[in-house]
């Protein structure tokens, strides 16, 4: 089955509320939207989700590398996800959304073909899913008043706490939310690389008294070896590295450096499923677990890091819960998964089983 046409079309996501985190203020997300046709009639939908800071993308140079792949993959095999990410690399560096778009338009493509869902496709024979929910960095007293509302109303077990401006702030409204949650609500933190090697180890020692079991990208991206010293020096938690983290060879550096706990794996930092799955069997191997986390995305490739967590032994937790806090994404697209509270449950059809058409 040969790639005919790669068609694109561009989406807004706006959120209910700006998200704070430690780099800056998110307010919306323009993702593209990408349908490979065939030359037997079945069509595939993928979405990248360019974030300048972290995969140095935006709207306008997704488009543009899209035009480049449109020349390039059209008569390619669908089956060749080898093949077309090599051509993908040679053609351009990063753009790593833009390659997640087309990877996960011939996963889709792949389902339909078989008949069967992404989350059995990538070898999973269960559906179901927990998803955390993040926190934004607010006032403490207004993070406790959310985290309560999370667990109490809308049945959250997992909170992402976002952390990495105030060390002092952070640790007041981890202690906050505690009080407020209680002692069996699972709390874990992402600083989006706003710590430095003493503040982190500041923050580390308090969220470990707390029972905080995880503190996400404490440093910047680029500083492994810090990471690895801090895990060195703060052995009770969990260090996950998120931003550090964009291919499989991130993973193998980190790995060799004993800098990580945890990889959150994202679909558009590694350009895809198929990366990503390289990624996890590296973590997997050297004793690493993985989380599959998202940017600003619809329901189209939250489905996909969804299908990737629901397929992967390895992959133990999932941090897709971003479509939640976007204006009508929950409805924009029928299918896909269902969920009541935290637990989420993909659907069995074909590919990823959503509702869209362009
Ligand atoms: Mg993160």
């Amino acid at each position: 089955m040969k790639i005919t046409e790669i068609k694109a079309e561009k989406i807004k996501l706006e959120l209910k509320e700006p998200l704070k985190v430690a780099f800056g203020v998110v307010p919306y997300s323009e993702n593209i939207l990408v349908k490979i046709e065939t030359d037997e009639g079945l069509a595939g939908y993928g979405e990248g989700a360019p974030l300048p800071f972290v995969t140095g993308e935006n709207i306008d140079s997704a488009a543009a590398a899209l035009q480049m792949f449109q020349k390039v993959l059209t008569g390619m095999d669908v089956m060749d996800l080898e093949g077309i990410h090599s051509l993908m690399d040679r053609t351009i560096a990063g753009n790593t959304s833009v390659k997640c778009a087309v990877d996960l338009a011939l996963y889709d493509i792949r389902g339909k073909m078989c008949g069967q869902p992404v989350y059995k496709i990538l070898g999973g024979s269960d559906g179901r899913v927990t998803n955390d929910i993040t926190i934004g960095i607010g006032k403490p007293e207004d993070m406790a008043k959310k985290a309560k509302e999370r667990v109490e109303k809308d049945g959250y077990r997992v909170l992402k706490i976002k952390t990495g401006i105030s060390v002092e702030e952070d640790i007041g409204a981890l202690t906050k939310i505690r009080e407020a949650v209680g002692p069996d609500i699972r709390l874990r933190v992402d600083a989006n690389q706003g710590y430095t090697v003493c503040t982190a180890q500041k923050a580390l020692k308090a969220f470990t008294a707390l029972g905080v079991e995880s503190a996400e990208q404490c440093l910047p991206a680029q500083d492994m070896e810090g990471a690895a010293f801090l895990r060195r020096k703060a052995p009770d938690i969990a260090l996950m590295l998120d931003e550090s983290i964009h291919s499989p060879k991130d993973a193998a550096r980190a790995a060799r450096l004993e800098a990580a706990d945890i990889f959150n794996i994202k679909l558009m930092k590694c350009g895809g499923l198929y990366p990503a799955m390289k990624i996890n069997a590296i973590g997997e191997a050297w004793g690493i677990g993985c989380m599959v986390g998202c940017m600003i995305e619809s329901k189209l490739s939250i489905t996909a890091g969804l299908s990737l967590a629901a397929a992967m032994k390895n992959i133990a937790d999932a941090d897709c819960d971003s479509f939640m806090d976007c204006k009508g994404a929950e409805n924009m697209y029928r299918g896909g998964f269902t969920h009541e509270g935290d637990r989420f449950l993909l659907n069995d059809a074909p590919g990823f089983g959503l509702d869209i058409d362009f």
